[in-house]
């Protein structure tokens, strides 16, 4: 017994784990709680879309669950994984290790598939008994019709036009969206119950309202007013703005264009503008923008792909006057991020100039209904 007592040890005691409460062990009392967040790709995605949910269902190679899983948000997979700016992989903590997960392409894929495999999605059979009208069948007016067709609803889109899409189909150039995969998917949206009365213009809502006895009404009209500004001309006839030249390039006849296009802005439809003219035929293309890269409207890529197809791009120059083949420019210096002139002047050479200023929505034909309140906001 004595000589047991005096022996050395070489190991650490062992811990009494059933008394142990601060740290691991049988008788843990503080737990980690699972809290159920949405990531901040989901977050920042404009159609709110589970994207984690349909990722993992790709990756898994269940496509058409996947598929399923993306619709219940956005009927236009293959609309957006093409021409969405995907604000969602911007903020994808995935970035901050290597890259951002590509939700974008995985979505593209998917919305192709569909389209391939020809998977539609059967009207409800739940049926509310209430009549919505959807005026407008731009992205807008599409994605409202889908969910409320879906949740029983009777839904009827009127819109202006002969076909849907809205600026989908009369703004975004068919290079970039091919007109196909929006005919597409807007035939899976009709096969789903919602019903589409083109060239049906509203322009009396109320009237409508009562006459469809409608129970709501979801107005989607879009911004399709041009924004204006005074250039003095002398050849009026050779100024376009860009969404009637889009829409026209799009339906045809197709614009005259001299050889020469300048195009006024700095945003994505000026973008869409100096390369369609380029595509066009026209020998040169060029953007005249008031303020410099870092503070143009338009997203970075578009600004590069333009250049990389050889539009070039006058920054910092606003256009005072245009005469025939040629437009005054006076370049401009950035004071807080705004254009200031510096009264300097110079002549760029140019046949069409194409005003790509932004749009305004008409909503003259709501002004007549008691109770509607406008509001301006700045955008
Ligand atoms: C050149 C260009 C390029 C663009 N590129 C992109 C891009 O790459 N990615 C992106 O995310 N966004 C892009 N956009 C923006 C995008 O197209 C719009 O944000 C989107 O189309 C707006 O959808 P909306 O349904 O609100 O309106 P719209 O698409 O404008 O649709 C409105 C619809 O309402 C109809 N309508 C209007 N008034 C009436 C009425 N009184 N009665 C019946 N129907 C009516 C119109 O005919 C139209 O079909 C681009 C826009 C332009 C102009
Ligand atoms: S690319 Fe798709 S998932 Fe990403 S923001 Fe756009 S619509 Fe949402």
């Amino acid at each position: 017994m004595i000589a047991m007592a005096n022996e050395l040890r070489d190991l650490t005691r062992e811990i009494d784990l059933s008394r142990h409460v601060s740290g691991t062990g049988p008788l843990r009392s503080q737990r980690p709680l699972y809290v159920d967040f949405k990531p901040p790709c989901n977050h920042a995605c404009p159609a709110g879309e589970n994207i984690q949910a349909w990722l993992s269902l790709a990756q898994s190679g269940e496509y058409h669950a996947a598929f399923e899983k993306l619709i219940e948000e956005n009927p236009l997979p293959a609309v957006h994984g093409r021409v969405c700016y995907h604000p969602c992989e911007e903020s994808c903590n995935r970035s901050a290790l290597d890259s951002p997960v590509s939700i974008h392409a995985v979505e593209r894929f998917l919305g192709d598939m569909a389209i391939r495999e020809g998977w539609l999605v059967p009207p409800s059979t739940h049926r509310t008994g209430k009549r919505v009208m959807v005026v407008g069948a731009g992205p807008s007016g599409l994605s409202a019709a889908w969910h409320l067709s879906r949740m029983g609803h009777d839904v009827q889109v009127f819109e202006a036009g002969p076909v849907a899409g809205g600026m989908m189909h009369f703004g975004i150039p068919a290079y970039r969206l091919p007109r196909e995969v929006l005919i597409a998917e807007v035939s899976r949206i009709q096969a789903a119950g919602v019903h589409f009365h083109y060239n049906h213009k509203i322009e009396n809502l109320a009237l409508e309202k009562a006459k469809g006895m409608f129970d709501a009404v979801f107005i989607a009209v879009g911004a399709h007013l041009s924004k204006k500004v005074h250039i003095p001309a002398r050849d009026a006839g050779k100024v376009m703005d860009a969404v009637r030249f889009l829409h026209d390039a799009e339906t045809g006849p197709p614009p005259q264009l001299g050889r020469r296009v300048a195009v006024y802005g700095g945003g994505n439809t000026a973008m869409d503008a100096a390369r369609t003219a380029l595509r066009m035929g026209a020998d040169e293309a060029m953007i005249i923008y008031r303020r410099d890269r870092e503070h143009m409207p338009a997203h970075d890529f578009e600004a590069d792909e333009a250049l990389a197809e050889g539009v070039k791009i006058h920054w910092l120059r606003s256009i005072k006057s245009l005469d025939t083949g040629e437009v005054l420019v006076e370049k401009m210096a950035l004071e807080d991020g705004k254009p200031v002139p510096t009264g300097e002047f110079e002549t760029l050479e140019a046949d069409t100039v194409i005003l790509a200023l932004g749009q305004e929505t008409d909503t003259a034909f709501l002004h007549a209904i008691p109770g509607i309140q406008f509001k301006r906001t700045a955008l």
